[in-house]
C-alpha cells in the first residue's frame, strides 16, 4: 500500500470536481500528458496512485491505469480501470471507431479537439465564428455547435 505521505502529496495536485467530471492534476506532466510528482527521491505517475488508493493495492504487473475518459491528465478515479497493455491498446481503437459506446460523456465539449477550457473561451469570447475557428484549428461548424447547445442551455 501507497505511504500515507505519498497519497496527501498526490491529493494537494488534484483539482477534484463533481463525482462524474474529469479531475485535473495540477502538478507537472509529462510528455504523453500525464501527471507525475516526486516525493522522497521516488517518482509517481498520477494515475496509478489514483488507482492504487481506489483499488487499495498496488496495480499488478504487466497492468496499467487506464481512463475510460481519454483524458491523460485526468484523476477521477472512476475514470480508471485497471487493465493490461492489451487491453488499453485495444479500448482505444474500439474507441475511436464506435465513439457513442463511451463509458464516460465528455461534460460540455462535442469535439475532441477542444478541451473544457478552450469551449469556455469560445462561448464568452466576442470573436466571430470564421476567426474563433481559425484561432483553434478546427472546422467552423464545430464553433457554431458548441454555441448553439450553449444557446439551448440557456433558453431552457
Ligand atoms: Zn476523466
Amino acid at each position: 500500500m501507497l505511504p500515507a505521505t505519498v497519497i496527501a502529496e498526490f491529493w494537494k495536485r488534484v483539482d477534484k470536481r463533481g463525482p462524474d467530471e474529469c479531475w485535473p492534476w495540477r502538478g507537472s506532466r509529462n510528455q504523453k500528458g500525464y501527471g507525475q510528482f516526486v516525493h522522497d527521491g521516488k517518482a509517481y505517475t498520477a494515475n496509478r496512485v489514483a488507482l492504487e488508493i481506489k483499488l487499495g493495492r498496488p496495480i499488478k504487473p504487466d497492468h496499467q491505469s487506464m481512463h475510460q475518459c481519454d483524458h491523460p491528465w485526468c484523476q477521477n478515479d472512476r475514470h480508471l480501470e485497471e487493465g493490461t497493455n492489451e487491453q488499453n491498446a485495444k479500448e482505444r481503437v474500439d474507441r475511436g471507431l464506435y465513439a457513442r459506446r463511451r463509458k464516460v460523456p465528455r461534460a460540455e465539449n462535442p469535439n475532441a479537439k477542444l478541451s473544457d477550457e478552450q469551449v469556455a473561451y469560445i462561448l464568452a469570447s466576442p470573436l466571430n465564428g470564421p476567426r474563433m475557428a481559425a484561432k483553434f484549428n478546427v472546422a467552423r461548424s464545430t464553433i457554431n455547435r458548441i454555441r448553439k447547445r450553449a444557446g439551448q442551455r440557456r433558453k431552457r
